[in-house]
């Protein structure tokens, strides 16, 4: 995939009628905003539209609504912050596509802005229905995606509006500054180049590690992955988390990274208990055995010291670093040790550091370490696929510099 895309600032908006894919997928509860953080995140690609003139026409979804239009996944609230963000009226659609969105959008003036109402109130978008596709880019001149964390996504406001209308298309801010730092990691890396993989999601990931084989220097796993690996050497593993179809799989994958000349890291040791802690932080009795001997009623929650201390070795030396996954179950106090001590590793290193997935961004946040890192991406599924080396619709749409 082609990683340099036209942006916001190589066309002209001015007077155009632009419709921008924005990421106001934000939580809520009882009616209101708990989080505005992706409101401001998009605010730079907004401004920018309205500086320059352009008609601004927001759309975006928000949560899982399944049957049409429903009252608590309505984009208003999201409207209401926005505007007082901006400093200007945010005027609000009552439909996606309908008649109250198509008059708003057709008396917008120029450096005026408005929103459409949750994009997944129209069955259509999920399925990436042309006809829907069209109705939207019926309103619009330009096409400008700034939501990351819908990109793998075909839905007809991410892609549709570009696949079925033909309307020109370009990124926002905020996705460029994902596919410029993400893309250059995976095309062209600051060497050595380290991949750090954990977290519970076994099965997704592990596809991720084929496409990381043939670029990075140095492959750690951590997190709950790590005992399919441990599984594929031939240790017992308790009950730990195991993914026993992919054990095969893991074995390929320690032979090839052989064969590439990739230093693979598992751990050698791991903090263990009994049960997995209910509540997730609660106090839990742990100990630390090492790789070879969990024992058969014990379960693996984290990585263990010496571990850790080989995983920020490995961190601190290199100049270019992917994260995805925490390293244990870092809810419970006991069980963040691993993922604090890489997080630290990562923060105190000089290298180029990104992070991806919504509970490793989240552990970055809760542990204090977030400002210290080159690059925390706002899609957690998104940002893996384009590790994997998959074409993402949202952003493959886009025109080429
Ligand atoms: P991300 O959202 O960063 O992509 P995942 O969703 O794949 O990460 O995994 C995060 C979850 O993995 C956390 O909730 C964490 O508790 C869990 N986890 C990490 N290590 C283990 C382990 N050894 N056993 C069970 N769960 C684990
Ligand atoms: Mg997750």
């Amino acid at each position: 995939m082609n990683y340099n895309k036209k942006s916001v600032e190589d066309i002209d908006v001015a007077g155009k009628r632009v419709l921008c894919r924005c990421d106001f997928n934000v939580p809520t509860k009882d009616g209101k905003i708990t989080s505005d953080k992706r409101i401001v995140a998009a605010l730079p690609t907004i401004q920018y539209l309205v500086k320059h003139g352009a008609r601004v026409i927001l759309c975006s979804h928000m949560g899982k609504p399944k049957n049409g239009p429903d009252p608590a996944f309505s984009l208003q609230v999201v409207a209401e912050r926005l505007s007082e963000l901006l400093g200007q009226p945010v005027k609000m659609a009552k439909d996606v596509v309908g008649e109250s969105a198509q008059s708003l959008a057709a008396s917008l003036k120029d450096g005026e802005v408005m929103l459409l109402e949750n994009t997944r109130f129209e069955k259509g978008e999920t399925k990436n229905d042309p006809e829907l596709s069209k109705k939207l880019a019926s309103m619009a001149d330009i096409f400008v995606n700034d939501a990351f964390g819908t990109a793998h996504r075909a839905h007809a406001s991410t892609a549709g509006v570009v696949q079925y209308a033909g309307l020109p298309a370009v990124c926002g801010y905020l996705i460029q500054k994902e596919i410029s730092v993400m893309g250059k990691a995976l095309a062209d890396p600051e060497r050595p180049f380290v991949a750090i993989l954990g977290g519970a999601k076994v099965s997704d990931k592990l596809n991720v590690i084929a496409n990381l084989l043939t670029k990075v220097d140095t492959l750690i796993i951590g997190g709950g992955m790590a005992y399919t690996f441990l599984a594929a050497k031939g240790y017992s593993v308790g009950k730990s988390l195991l993914d026993s179809e992919k054990i095969d799989y893991c074995r390929e994958m320690m032979a090839t990274a052989e064969k590439n000349g990739v230093k693979l890291l598992l751990p050698v040791d791991t903090t263990v208990a009994d049960h997995f802690p209910d509540p997730i932080d609660g106090a839990i009795d742990v100990k630390v055995v090492d790789s070879d001997k969990i024992p058969d009623d014990m379960e693996g929650l984290d990585i263990g010291p010496k571990t850790m201390a080989l995983y920020a070795d490995a961190a601190k030396t290199a100049k270019t670093v992917v994260w995805n996954g925490p390293m244990g179950v870092f809810e419970n106090p006991t069980l963040a040790k691993g993922t604090i001590a890489v997080a630290q590793a990562l923060a105190d290193s000089d290298a180029i550091s990104i992070v991806g997935g919504g509970d490793s961004a989240a552990a970055c946040e809760q542990l204090g370490f977030a400002d210290r890192i080159t690059h925390i991406s706002t899609g957690g599924g998104a940002s893996l696929e384009f590790l994997e080396g998959k074409e993402l619709p949202g952003i493959a749409c886009l025109m080429d510099r």
